[in-house]
């Protein structure tokens, strides 16, 4: 297993507290891995700076060729980067290899084509005798800084359209996953030129702070709660550096009178409780008609309650642990305070599982109303709510009533409704008649409170370049 730091083309290890790995299969230690000590941030920022020069000037073709190479890499070791994915963050493997993996690599392919399309669209004379240009250049050292729920892919989202885009980075994944970032840390050490990744471990108070706090720095790209995006906002205002947001969400569902309700059922089966709900676009928030609300509540709750997990064979389990037993312990708060609502049913699940390790039973709390808390905080757990309604403006606008605004879904036959209700929701993604599917090619980011920036897409390369003009005198 690499457990080393990549600084400058060299391979380190922490020198300051160190940090235990858990497996949340089994709640055992894996391995104690130390933070980087403040010098060694210091010195990953300094080899970005010393890289920048050379890795901002290849063409855009030249990096497509590392991208395509780290795409290659990461597919020829799939079963091994799966491996420790699963094991770190108690993801069902088939998930990782069947789901993660492909949306990885194909994400690696996707930025190495779309860099080498990336124009600045103006070039004329708008004064006389003078021709100007707009230039789209990178922004320089991007510090860039993870969560725990999807690992290696947010590692991709974050390097492959900053590197692509022609920074150099330093990446910390979060603390309680480092174990991927490390195993990509070799291969990328392997491909790209010293200095263009860096990556370093440690607590965000510490480690990831500093990064912000570094003068050199010129981005921060942050995937996290909205509680620490807003001390990342405030922390960055300091050298007014330019900030990537992307932050929680409580996904509302609407589910109309007509929607295709087995096909409600079997999205929500999954889309709820995909990695254990432990997704900032679940489809945990859900809000269906009164006309069809008994039924559907009946079939959600008899469908949720088959989902396999902890099972002794991993590849029958469909969704793994929660991460930690803290996030176990939050999300059994969440229920156990909902319980105690006479209005509000647990109609399956609200119970910890299993003898060891972090699991908790897929749980449908039924009968929530639009001030239960159940329905307005973001809950990061195999846990969804379901709420009547009889209005559909009602539906509506306690669908828009959040602090977030990341993803959002409509189910109906009837396609001028949904697009209607699409146009009225205020969320960075709706899906009409699914939920979370995701592709390379489209923007995902929020509104609101979720942040702001996009990851994946051209706009994406857009947040990690900056728009230059350049004015020649003739
Ligand atoms: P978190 O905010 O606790 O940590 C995220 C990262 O920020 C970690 O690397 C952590 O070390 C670092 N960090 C924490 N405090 C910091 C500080 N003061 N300064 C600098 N860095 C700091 O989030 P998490 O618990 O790891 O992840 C779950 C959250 O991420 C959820 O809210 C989820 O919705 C969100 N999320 C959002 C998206 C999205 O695309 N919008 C995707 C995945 C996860």
């Amino acid at each position: 297993m690499d457990t080393q730091m990549l600084i400058d083309g060299r391979f380190e290890k922490g020198t300051e507290i160190e940090e235990k790995i858990l497996n949340p299969k089994t709640g055992e230690t894996i391995l104690e891995l130390p933070e980087a000590s403040l010098a060694q941030v210091d010195a990953a920022v300094d080899a970005a700076e010393k890289a920048f020069d050379s890795w901002s000037a290849t063409t855009p073709s030249q990096r497509a060729a590392y991208l395509l190479a780290i795409a290659d890499a990461i597919e020829k070791d799939a079963t091994g980067f799966a491996a420790l994915e699963s094991l770190n963050c108690g993801k069902p493997i088939n998930a990782v290899i069947n789901d993660e993996i492909p949306a990885i690599v194909d994400c690696w392919r996707f930025f190495a084509g779309a860099v080498r399309s990336l124009h600045a669209p103006v070039a004329g004379e708008y004064l006389p005798g003078h021709t100007s240009m707009v230039r789209r250049d990178p922004i320089g050292v991007v510090g860039s800084i993870a969560p725990w729920n999807y690992p290696l892919m947010m590692m991709a989202w974050k390097l492959a359209p900053a590197i692509a885009g022609g920074n150099t980075v330093v990446f910390k994944p979060s603390e309680q996953t480092p174990l991927t970032a490390l195993k990509m840390a070799k291969l990328l050490a392997d491909i790209l030129p010293e200095g263009v990744v860096n990556v370093v471990l440690g607590r965000g108070e510490s480690v990831g702070n500093a990064l912000i706090n570094n003068p050199k720095i010129g981005m921060i790209s942050i995937t996290g709660d909205i509680a620490t995006g807003k001390k990342i906002l405030a922390a960055a205002a300091k050298t007014v550096k330019r900030t990537h947001l992307e932050l929680g969400g409580k996904a509302p569902v609407i589910v109309y009178d007509d929607a295709d309700l087995e096909a409600v059922v079997a999205g929500i089966r999954t889309f709820g409780f995909y990695n254990a709900g432990q997704d900032c676009t679940a489809a945990c928030r859900i809000y269906a008609s009164d006309k069809v609300y008994d039924r559907f509540v009946a079939d959600l709750a008899s469908a949720v309650s088959t989902l396999k997990f902890n099972q002794a064979d991993d590849t029958e389990n469909e969704i793994g642990p929660l991460i930690s037993k803290r996030q176990r312990d939050r999300v059994e708060s969440f229920v156990t305070r909902a319980s105690e609502h006479k209005h509000m049913e647990i109609v399956t699940g609200g119970k910890v599982a299993g003898e060891k390790g972090f699991f908790y039973t897929p749980t449908v709390v039924a009968g929530a109303l639009q001030d239960d808390e159940i329905v307005r905080r973001e809950v990061f757990g195999p846990v969804v709510s379901v709420t009547r309604f009889s209005d559909t403006d009602d539906a509506i606008a306690w669908a828009n009533d959040s602090d977030y605004g990341l993803a959002s879904s409509v189910w109906t036959k009837d396609i001028s409704r949904a697009m209607k209700t699409a146009a009225r929701l205020r969320y960075g993604c709706t899906w009409i008649n699914t939920h979370f599917m995701l592709c390379n090619e489209m923007p995902h980011g929020g509104l609101k409170q979720s942040g702001y920036g996009k990851d994946m897409s051209v706009y994406a390369l857009e947040d990690y370049t900056a728009v230059r003009h350049v004015m020649i005198a003739h």
